[in-house]
């Protein structure tokens, strides 16, 4: 409209013009279809109107291990997706380390990592619902990287581990406490386990 304006004015090519815009708009109160309409999809959690405190910021610790393939690699293109996936880059991450099976025999052994990221959620928001959004996303970056099947179990009901390309386990996820049938946090084997527990305490010596 401004430029149609100007246009029309005889004599007058160009024109400067101050515009001062502040949004009327509440960000946070407006769907995630409308915000990406609209181009402000992204950070809009933490930059939101003025109301970041309705926000609370949430440490998530995952560990990943690999016994298959290229074992190096499984675990950088693992990164890769979570952090795509779960919408932010992660905040600390171990070195890798090898080590063998545990809970079953196998000549192929593991490289293990932990990692750490930081989540924003919405305070109030349900521990369990978001607990099993992260499980399924971990469980899609497993099937994208080439894990099939289904956990297998033997005639005890104990699980039977075999080789994988890539396991992703969620660890803790802020001081929940989730316990369901498909997702148990903090994980129950966690502190059994010295492949997990040595790098996660190289990220964080406090757990
Ligand atoms: P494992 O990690 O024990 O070798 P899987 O990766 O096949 O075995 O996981 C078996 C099942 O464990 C998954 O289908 C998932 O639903 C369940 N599970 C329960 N708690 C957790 C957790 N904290 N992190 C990841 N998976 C979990
Ligand atoms: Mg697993």
């Amino acid at each position: 409209q401004v430029k149609d304006a100007v246009e029309d004015v005889p004599g007058v090519v160009s024109a400067k013009i101050d515009l001062v815009w502040e949004p009327i708009w509440d960000k946070s109160r407006m769907s995630e279809e409308a915000l990406v309409e609209l181009g402000l999809d992204e950070d809009w959690r933490s930059e939101g109107a003025g109301d970041s405190s309705d926000y609370e910021t949430v440490e998530l610790y995952l560990s990943l291990g690999s016994n298959q393939g290229d074992r190096r690699k499984n675990i950088e293109d693992a990164l890769s997706l979570l952090n795509i996936e779960l919408g932010t880059p992660f905040k600390a991450v171990s070195s890798l380390i090898e080590t063998d099976p545990w809970g079953f025999e196998s000549d192929e052994k593991f490289i293990n990592a932990a990692v750490y990221y930081e989540l924003e959620f919405k305070e109030g928001y349900n521990p369990e619902a978001e607990g099993l959004m992260i499980l399924e996303i971990c469980k899609s970056i497993e099937r994208r990287l080439g894990r099939t099947g289904n956990p297998q179990y033997d005639e005890k009901g104990e699980r039977v581990y075999s080789d994988r390309p890539i396991d992703i386990d969620i660890l803790l996820f802020g001081d929940n406490k989730i316990d369901c049938e498909e997702l148990t946090v903090p994980h129950k084997l966690m502190y059994e386990r010295d492949f997990v527990m040595i790098p996660l305490k190289e990220i964080n010596n406090k757990l």
